[in-house]
């Protein structure tokens, strides 16, 4: 009978088997596939996050950080938004007394450096399918291809198509945008700038996010059609498109490699259910926006094995209801805050009123200038309040 059992082994699910059983817990980690091995010369994967101060601290205190390769790392230390030609509002690590807000890293890099450092203690189950789920009373368990797994407490980490949240019978509200977003990676004439921004027109943002070396991650948010007909052009036609459509300053490039993405809001309708609770996308997909998605995943690893590691000190039930309870309180409204944010943030800056297109050049130009509270969105962002 293992204490934890984790399904999904990606970001959140490895960082929550590291934290759990350093402090001694028996963990069985269920991952589908194979993780992907990157070395220092392995081609740059799409999908990257950007990772703030807080998730780097976390990643820090499980020894993950180390092992991320720093020539595969890309520091930003400026955030800046700005539309039209307007001033920009740039937020800067200086104005908070810091060397940098965040790093932009691969997820497979940063799922690679938590894998290196799960205790030889933790059971693997990789690559495993998961067939059905049970609780009992006193444990719960878990039907896959290599039999049954039983634990204490079941974790779902599987993600934003969560299987096991689905077995379960959890339900989640949300809803697609009308606008998906299409990734580019693209090598540039000029070494990586560090700094992120995000330029707002009336079809939609357009972003730059620094990657290793001279490359560039581009993301570019329109409607469906749009972004479905750019993603199929071959590598020329698609930098002509770009050229045409980001600001003159991205300078020279070619693409390298591009894929577009639905964007989706969805919030577990509750993160606990008896002897299984919900971590990561599993419970809440945000809109991409601010690239805050991973980071509330580990804010919500962190609470979780934060009281996990006290009641197994304590000698107490791991699924206890108060325990679970006060997880789901803490991080639902901490999800949520977020994720209205970034709604109230894509309505604003995807509107092509009039009044609201001006009232928004007018709000960057204002926060520009505004003091006190521009340094608190900007430690927020950076995640250092
Ligand atoms: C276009 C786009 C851009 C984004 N940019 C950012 C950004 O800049 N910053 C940011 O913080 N976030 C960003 N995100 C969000 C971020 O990618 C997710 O929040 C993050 O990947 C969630 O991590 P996770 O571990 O919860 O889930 P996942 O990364 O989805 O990992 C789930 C794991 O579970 C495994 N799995 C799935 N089903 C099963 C099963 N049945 N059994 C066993 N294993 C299973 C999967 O193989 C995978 O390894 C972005 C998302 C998108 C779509």
């Amino acid at each position: 009978m293992f204490d934890i059992a984790i399904v999904g082994g990606g970001m959140v699910g490895a960082a929550l088997a590291v934290a759990t059983a350093r402090a001694g817990m028996k963990v069985a980690l269920l991952e589908r596939q194979m993780p992907v091995t990157i070395s220092e010369h392995s081609e740059v994967d799409l999908r990257v996050s950007a990772i703030n101060r807080r998730s780097e601290q976390w990643l820090q205190d499980l020894g993950a950080w180390p092992q991320l390769m720093t020539s595969r790392l890309a520091p930003y230390a400026t955030l800046r938004a700005f539309e039209g030609d307007a001033a920009p509002l740039d937020f800067t690590a200086a104005e908070l007394g810091e060397d940098h807000l965040g790093h932009i890293i691969e997820n497979l890099h940063i799922q690679q450096a938590l894998w290196q450092q799960l205790p030889d203690t933790v059971e693997r189950f990789c690559p495993v399918q998961l067939q059905g789920y049970q609780q009992m009373n006193d444990y719960a368990s878990l039907q896959t291809d290599q039999g049954e797994i039983k634990a204490r407490l079941l974790i779902a980490a599987d993600g934003a198509q969560s299987q096991l949240k689905q077995l379960a019978g959890i339900g989640s509200q949300g809803w697609q945008y009308s606008q998906a977003c299409l990734l580019v990676h693209v090598s540039t004439s000029y070494s990586a700038l560090p700094m992120t921004w995000q330029q707002f027109t009336p079809q939609g943002p357009r972003a730059y996010l620094p990657l290793p070396g001279r490359e560039a991650s581009l993301v570019w948010y329109d409607d469906h059609l749009r972004i479905q007909q750019l993603a199929a052009l071959p590598p020329q036609q698609l930098a002509q498109q770009i050229q045409q459509h980001f600001p003159a300053e991205l300078g020279e490039f070619s693409v390298l490699k591009q894929g577009y993405f639905p964007l989706t809001r969805s919030h577990a309708n509750q993160y606990v259910k008896g002897r299984l609770v919900l971590a990561g996308d599993a419970a809440h997909t945000i809109n991409p926006l601010a690239g805050q998605g991973v980071n509330l995943g580990f804010a919500d690893a962190q609470c979780l094995a934060a009281l996990l590691i006290k009641q197994f000190a304590a000698g107490a039930d791991l699924a206890a209801p108060a325990l679970l309870a006060q997880y789901e309180s803490e991080r639902r409204k901490a999800n949520l805050l977020m994720m209205s944010a970034m709604d109230v943030f894509y309505q604003v800056f995807s509107s092509k009123l009039t009044p609201l297109v001006q009232l928004r050049r007018l709000g960057l130009q204002v926060a520009a200038k505004a003091g006190p509270l521009k340094t608190y969105v900007g430690k927020y962002a950076a995640g250092l309040v």
